[in-house]
């Protein structure tokens, strides 16, 4: 996945700190040294590296660690945060113009995922109660057309195309007519697809910003690919300088692009990264949360968006009730049933357990991770008696065994389940004790 070997690389230069109670500067200079060897091995541009180790190195140098209690984890901290600051800090959301439409202009390479970022946008607006209309002004590639209609199809949201013999070929007239259409549909948010080439070049940008100045988007998205590795600065440049952009949608995140793009885009545009794209569907997209991949590349874990996917996946009442029972400590694996039944229809629960805490120790097992595993953990709870469901502390070695044999397991695999369920039922009592803020409910707690 995208990060793994710089998140292993951070990981490991970090593990080896651990074991010091104090930093000598030469330690320091160590680890400041395979940070900036693991960032550049991952693409990262070199200004960004430069920059990055030096504030690293100052302030690991400097007092904040040498009082600390421990120095190894401030250090961590230390990068943790200035990883944030790369990444543009705060988060930056959608700016919705006072007076709708709002307008959204995509623009980026050709392949870059604009065509499925405009349906993925939609369909995540439309959720929030908008009217999106998408609109077809990639008039370059023959089928570009037909492939928004697709998309616009499965996110539900309408589309604006020229009609045969009526502004083909001007992707400008296409833009404006849609913006009035818009209008008198009430459509609050216009989502202009535009054109891309395989390269940067100069009638490439003369056309976006054509479309730019006619249209005057409240928002520019360049959109860009996260596996284009080394050239992602020049590109993004070379559109910043062309079009000019007011947030940037990584995609293909889910690949296995080393992540300097990631790394280095936000920071020499000075554009913060808004969202991310993490697939071919339609749901395999989220807003971007720079505290959040932060920790996911620091393997801190990234409870946050676990919660946040698990809340899609639930209703408000039947999470209250979930939220409820991880608080008083009962929940069951019964529980724990239902709820994986509820996750097999979200899709990705890889993705899911990617963002645990630690994950990046167990990533083999989760590359190995297989969907039908979950068959066989409903097996093996199907096997268990209610009471056992429900007071795992019943579960003996030859209760245990029976179990296994009963769903054609092993004894290893019941014990693994019943570990996991524990460590999970820990960690989510914590976090609702916690009182996380966006589980519904979980304020009065
Ligand atoms: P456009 O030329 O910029 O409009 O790019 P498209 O939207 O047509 O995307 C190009 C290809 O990349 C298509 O095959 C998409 O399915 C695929 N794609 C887009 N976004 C993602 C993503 O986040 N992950 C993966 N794996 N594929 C993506």
């Amino acid at each position: 996945a995208t990060f793994g070997s710089l998140s292993d690389r951070l990981t490991q230069t970090f593990s080896a700190l651990r074991t010091k109670g104090k930093l000598s500067p030469a330690d320091v200079d160590k680890t400041v040294r395979e940070i900036r060897r693991a960032l550049l091995d991952a693409d990262v541009a070199l200004t960004v590296v430069k920059d990055f180790t030096a504030t690293v190195r100052e302030r690991a140098l400097g007092d904040e660690v040498s009082r600390a209690l421990n120095p190894a984890q401030q250090v961590v901290q230390i990068v943790n945060e200035e990883l944030v600051t790369i990444l543009g800090g705060q988060q930056r959301r959608l700016e919705f113009a006072k007076n709708p439409p709002t307008v959204i202009m995509l623009a980026g390479l050709q392949g870059a995922g604009k065509t499925t970022l405009a349906g993925k946008l939609a369909k995540w607006l439309k959720a929030q109660g908008h009217t999106p209309l998408l609109v077809a002004a990639d008039l370059q590639r023959p089928n570009a057309v037909t492939q928004l209609q697709v998309v616009g199809e499965q996110a539900g949201a309408a589309v604006f195309a020229p009609e045969p013999g009526n502004g083909v070929g001007d992707p400008v007239r296409v833009a404006k007519d849609a913006i009035v259409h818009a209008r008198s549909r009430q459509h609050d948010v216009v989502i202009v697809d535009t054109a891309g080439r395989l390269g940067v070049d100069a009638e490439l940008m003369k056309q976006a910003a054509g479309i730019r100045t006619a249209v005057d988007p409240d928002e520019v998205l360049f959109v860009i690919d996260a596996m284009i590795g080394q050239d992602a600065v020049s590109t993004a440049l070379a559109f910043q300088e062309g079009v000019d952009f007011t947030g940037v949608v990584l995609s293909k995140l889910d690949g296995d692009a080393r992540g300097g793009a990631a790394l280095s885009v936000a920071s020499v545009t000075g554009r913060p990264i808004m969202f991310a794209s993490t697939g071919e569907g339609l749901d395999d997209f989220e807003p971007f949360h720079p505290d959040r991949m932060a920790s996911r590349i620091l393997d801190l874990g990234d409870i946050l968006s676990l919660i946040e996917q698990a809340q899609k996946a639930f209703d408000e009442e039947e999470s209250r009730a979930v939220a409820e029972k991880f608080a008083t400590d009962s929940f069951t694996l019964e529980d724990f049933l239902a709820q994986m039944q509820q996750l097999k229809k979200m899709g990705s629960i890889k993705g899911m357990l990617g963002m645990l805490p630690g994950a990046r120790g167990m990533r083999e097992q989760l590359d190995n991770f297989d969907e039908s595993e979950l068959t066989r953990t409903e097996a093996i709870i199907q096997s268990m008696t209610l009471a056992e469901r429900r007071m795992p502390k019943l579960l003996n070695g030859s209760r245990r065994l029976r179990i296994a044999r009963g769903s054609g397991t092993t004894v290893t695999e019941v014990n693994a389940l019943v570990n996991r369920f524990e460590q999970a039922a820990k960690m989510m009592k914590t976090v609702a004790k916690g009182g996380m803020p966006n589980i519904p409910g979980m304020q009065q707690m």
